[in-house]
């Protein structure tokens, strides 16, 4: 049988690094990133089918139904966000490990359909160490900024209902820490008596 890798969500609020910290994670082989669709504009230094697929809206709402997506939302911006079920399985199958960047809403939505992913949130050491980093980042409005500070109060509301909470304090040291205990996570989880059913029917074990 093929080896399955985890299915990892990784949410926590704008700003709180979680990109910095899956492209650090992606590079360590067994690591996938699955790439979302997105009506929103490209940031510049965004790569296009890398950060984001970018497309229109009206692409976005034939996918929703084509049922393309695993799971979708709207986000505070106004924006689409989605899983593409074709990306996911197609990664999936590879036998790595799968990392979907999405939002608490998409969370939830992966929880339901499969019980058996790893739901981990980031977040900021503090909510000023928040908005110092998004408005270093200089590709917000104000507007932006302000949103996206009242949604990170919301999300990190849904901490409790995720498997683990990671908080990602600020330079290379903190991001280093950050990744480091998810490679902590990933090997813990791995170990799982419920995800080694092959080894225990092998080693003859029954319930
Ligand atoms: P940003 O515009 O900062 O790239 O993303 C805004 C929010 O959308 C972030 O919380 C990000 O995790 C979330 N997001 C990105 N891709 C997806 C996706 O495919 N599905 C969902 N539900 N959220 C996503």
């Amino acid at each position: 049988m093929a080896k399955q890798g985890l299915l990892l969500v990784v949410s926590g609020p704008s700003g709180c690094g979680k990109g910095t910290v899956c492209s650090r994670l992606i590079q360590n082989p067994a690591f996938l990133f699955s790439v979302s669709a997105t009506t929103r504009q490209p940031r510049p230094g965004e790569i296009p089918d890398v950060s984001y697929h970018y497309i229109t809206k009206e692409r976005f709402l034939e996918l929703v139904e084509q049922d393309g997506f695993l799971e979708y939302n709207r986000y505070a911006t106004g924006d689409m966000y989605g899983t593409l079920k074709e990306e996911t399985e197609r990664k999936l199958a590879s036998g790595c490990n799968l990392i979907l960047e999405i939002d608490v809403n998409g969370a939830r939505q992966i929880r339901a359909r499969f019980p058996e992913a790893v739901l981990i949130m980031i977040a900021p050491p503090s909510m000023d160490e928040l908005e110092r980093r998004l408005r270093k980042r200089g590709t917000e409005t104000e507007e932006s900024i302000a949103k996206r500070l009242r949604r990170a109060g919301e999300e990190l509301k849904e901490a409790p209902g995720y498997d683990y909470l990671v908080v990602n304090e600020s330079g290379e040291e903190g991001l280093q820490k950050t990744a480091d205990a998810i490679f902590a996570i990933v090997s813990a989880e791995c170990c799982k008596p419920r995800r080694k059913q092959e080894l225990l029917s092998a080693l003859n074990i029954t319930k």
